[in-house]
């Protein structure tokens, strides 16, 4: 099945509360990207296991890697750029728990 069939078969069993999200309550497209869609399958993302390690955070933040989905604390998305610079590509920072996560800086 192509992709834009899967999104609509997945839409159409939402419709009848069918959920596909991590605990089955709600809509996959919430917090997980559609499918073919995710940055992990561009190779430009990835989950730590010892995000809470500041230490860890610290690293990946000196190499381009930022946490960048507020609520998905293991994931980390490359940027590629110094987290001073992140301002001027559109991102703002936002913490939530502790943690700084880049994100588009236009209004939710
Ligand atoms: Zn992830």
């Amino acid at each position: 099945m192509d992709i834009i069939d899967q999104v609509a078969r997945v839409m159409e069993w939402e419709k009848d509360k069918i959920w596909f999200s991590t605990r089955f309550n709600y809509s996959i497209f919430s917090s997980v990207a559609a499918p073919g869609t995710s940055q992990h399958l561009s190779m430009i993302a990835l989950d730590v296991t010892q995000f809470a390690d500041k230490r860890v955070r610290t690293i990946l933040n000196k190499h381009g890697w930022f946490q960048t989905i507020i609520d998905d604390t293991p994931h980390f998305t490359y940027l590629g750029r110094k987290e001073k610079d992140l301002p001027k590509y559109g991102l703002r920072p936002d913490t939530k728990d502790g943690f700084t996560f880049w994100i588009p800086n236009f209004d939710r």
